[in-house]
């Protein structure tokens, strides 16, 4: 039953689209930051013009509304924090490609495995591709401005979207830019939703720029006697401007997860090496001259190397980085996964300073990610019934957040800001940074209800509750 004026006028105006049943209310309730805040209503449009009705009567009637894709996001940026509604993109799911210009027109709650299918059956590419891709949404990956392992070589969302389409907060239609690979007319605005999470705007559809198809992919495993070897080796590496699609390093921590996972050791009589993980693409040509270096490369630099000769064993040396997240858990019940950003000039002083957090706090730090752009994920493992280990986990969180800032980098890479990051905003932004944010929101959403309780206000997420739930994409 419909529970406020505002709720009732909605399902005259939109029927059977609007659920306020309990179990839909609790579905929307949280995303994957797994914190509760229940809804009044959620709206599954059909047709994007929908979006705009429900804009205009919560602007009218003053009521929150959050948008949602998929929930993958794992800083509570999709939970609806206020009440009020949530939007549902996941039924505006068109995909089509224009095989001649290499765009896909998109909807918004397409998941951004089936663009890359679509791409793929006609010999493109669209790079960006964070590891939920199964699940998650392109309009979420435009509000996060998701990234992935490609990132390195191709860069993150922002760098594919050519066009977006949707609704101001105060309902009006809106497009920024077009169907085309240049545009000049007008402030960018484009880019400003980008990365907004869901604060600016309601993406509806999307044109995503492709590349064509590599032809080749080659991929190569190396391990190292230490991180900062391994650290070291990749940047001799870059410095001969060799760019892998992928190159993805784990630390000893994590490669011990993945061991353990397995059963088997990744290089025989080695365990508990760190490992680069690379992965050429491109013509077979520029693969093959590359890959040619590289093997000379991991000569050099690397304790031991494995190449894949087949796709199959590729496979197989991705295991490692596939199992190592989910075993994790073997190291305690929680989680704080900061997706981090350090600039390449300082990955060593990060690498020490990472084993010194692990000395400080007294827990397992296993940290991985993307060192082509510096993209590392550190997961700060600790059991929350235990209170010492609860201490420990926040205050080395604090300590790594103002370490990465001091180190020229990023509080996050990826995964944005949402509840979890609002405590370390303001170590990465000066006041007046944060003064013309709030600016731009209040200018587009004057009466503040779009996605309200994010960003800015202060939220100690992990204080909160956690549902004890299993979600389709969780490792474990
Ligand atoms: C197992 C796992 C692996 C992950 N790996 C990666 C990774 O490799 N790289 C990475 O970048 N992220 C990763 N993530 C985080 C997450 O998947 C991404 O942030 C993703 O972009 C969220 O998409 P979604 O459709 O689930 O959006 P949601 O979680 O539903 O929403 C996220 C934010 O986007 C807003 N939003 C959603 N749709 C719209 C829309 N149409 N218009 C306006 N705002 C909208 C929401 O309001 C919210 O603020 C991972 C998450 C999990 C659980």
């Amino acid at each position: 039953m419909p529970k406020s004026a505002a709720t009732s006028a909605l399902k005259r105006k939109l029927g059977k689209l609007v659920d306020t049943s309990e179990k839909g209310c609790w579905a929307a309730s949280f995303d994957s930051s797994k914190i509760s805040f229940l809804p009044e209503a959620v709206i599954t449009p059909r047709r994007e013009a929908d979006i705009g009705v429900v804009l205009l009567l919560a602007n009218r009637h003053r009521v929150p509304v959050t948008v949602r894709g998929r929930g993958t996001t794992l800083m509570g940026s999709a939970a609806p924090v206020r009440g009020g509604w949530v939007i549902d993109m996941l039924k505006l799911n068109s995909v089509r490609i224009d095989e001649d210009a290499g765009m896909a027109h998109v909807g918004a709650g397409v998941t951004t495995a089936a663009v890359q299918h679509a791409a793929d059956a006609r010999g493109w590419f669209y790079p960006p591709d964070p590891s939920s891709k199964k699940y998650c949404t392109i309009g979420g990956n435009i509000a996060c401005n998701a990234g992935g392992m490609h990132g390195g070589k191709y860069g993150v969302t922002r760098d594919f979207v050519l066009a977006v389409r949707g609704f101001l907060p105060t309902g009006e239609f809106v497009e920024w830019g077009t169907a085309t690979k240049k545009f000049a007319a007008g402030f960018n605005l484009r880019d400003l939703w980008i990365g907004s999470e869901g604060m600016l705007g309601v993406v509806t559809g999307a044109v995503l720029k492709l590349v064509p198809k590599p032809a080749e992919r080659w991929t190569l495993l190396t391990s190292f006697p230490h991180e900062t070897a391994a650290l070291k080796a990749a940047k001799a590496l870059f410095r001969h401007r060799i760019q892998p699609a992928i190159c993805e390093f784990l630390d000893r921590e994590s490669v011990l997860c993945a061991e353990r996972a397995t059963g088997h050791t990744v290089f025989a009589g080695q365990p508990g090496k760190p490992v680069l993980l690379m992965e050429l693409a491109g013509s077979a040509a520029e693969v093959r001259e590359q890959s040619r270096f590289m093997l000379y490369w991991a000569k050099k630099y690397a304790t031991a190397h494995r190449v894949a000769r087949s796709r199959a064993e590729a496979e197989q040396l991705w295991e490692v980085r596939r199992k190592c997240s989910g075993a994790m858990f073997e190291l305690g019940d929680s989680k704080l996964n900061e997706d981090i950003v350090v600039p390449m000039r300082n990955y060593e002083a990060f690498a020490r300073y990472i084993t010194r957090l692990k000395k400080k706090s007294k827990l397992p730090i296993p940290t991985f990610g993307h060192l082509a752009d510096g993209n590392l994920h550190v997961n700060i493992m600790y059991h929350r019934a235990n209170p010492r280990e609860t201490k420990a986990a926040e205050a080395a969180v604090q300590d790594l957040m103002e370490t990465v800032v001091s180190l020229g980098g990023a509080i996050s890479g990826e995964h944005g800001i949402g509840l979890a990051k609002t405590p370390f905003l303001r170590l990465q932004h000066r006041p007046a940074q944060v003064m013309a944010m709030q600016a731009v929101k209040k200018a587009l959403d004057p009466r503040g209800i779009l996605n309200p309780g994010k960003m800015f206000q202060e939220v100690r997420i992990w204080k909160y509750p956690k549902m004890k739930i299993h979600l389709p994409w969780d490792h474990k």
